[in-house]
């Protein structure tokens, strides 16, 4: 991954996320309190702004530049969340105009550490957590096997659009839904589905 590619990669994320930004609102009211797509989509058109204001010379720069933005500009918990998972990564870059996806791969585990640090949230837990680590382990499997980027990003958007899917059954015990209680069970979580569109993303311009 070069530094074109990931700022190809936020514009590419903050497009799907507005054309989808209705579903992820009605998600979230489904379950919390009907926001989602409206934060997502004002933190990642500022993520777009900020990079095109500025633009970085590494992928590493890039990422934590849009972590920086997201955690200014959305409130709630998901721009915190996102804000870390994604300068975390970004700082576990190294500072070269080109990654490889291996550094890509352990940099986004970086990133799915400092979420679960900062929200406590384990698998299973009906939260975003739960598309961004089947991804991350469908991605180095794939490049443990000698996949490129293309192939890593693939196998990681499809793992996240399955574990996202597979929130629907699970009762929340994290962030908003989680005061619903049962009442949680049989629905998707809007910040899951919002991570599979991030690796969709990914997958796109790869
Ligand atoms: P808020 O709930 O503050 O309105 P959003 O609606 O933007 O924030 O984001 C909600 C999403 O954030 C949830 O669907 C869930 O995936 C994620 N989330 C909430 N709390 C946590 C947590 N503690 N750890 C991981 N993800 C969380
Ligand atoms: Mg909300
Ligand atoms: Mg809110």
């Amino acid at each position: 991954m070069d530094v074109a590619l990931a700022r190809d990669w936020m514009r590419a994320a903050a497009d799907l996320i507005a054309a989808d930004a209705d579903r992820l609102t009605q998600l979230d009211s489904a379950i919390g309190d009907g926001d989602h797509g409206v934060n997502l989509n004002r933190g990642f058109t500022a993520v777009v702004a900020a990079l095109e204001k500025s633009p970085p010379e590494t992928v590493s720069e890039v990422l934590v530049k849009a972590g920086a933005t997201l955690m200014s500009r959305v409130g709630g918990a998901s721009g915190p969340l996102y804000g870390t998972a994604l300068r975390s990564a970004g700082k576990a870059l190294p500072a070269t105009a080109e990654v490889a996806p291996a550094d890509l791969g352990a940099a986004l585990q970086a990133g799915l550490a400092a979420v679960r640090k900062l929200g406590g949230a384990a698998p299973g837990d009906k939260t975003l957590v739960d598309a961004f680590t089947p991804a991350l382990e469908a991605f180095d499997k794939a490049v443990a096997q000698g996949g490129g980027l293309a192939e890593a990003a693939g196998a990681a958007a499809r793992a996240a659009e399955a574990g996202a899917e597979a929130t629907v059954p699970l009762q929340a015990r994290k962030g908003r839904a989680s005061y619903l209680g049962e009442r949680s069970i049989g629905h998707q979580d809007p910040g899951a589905t919002s991570t599979s569109l991030i690796f969709r993303a990914l997958a796109d311009v790869s």
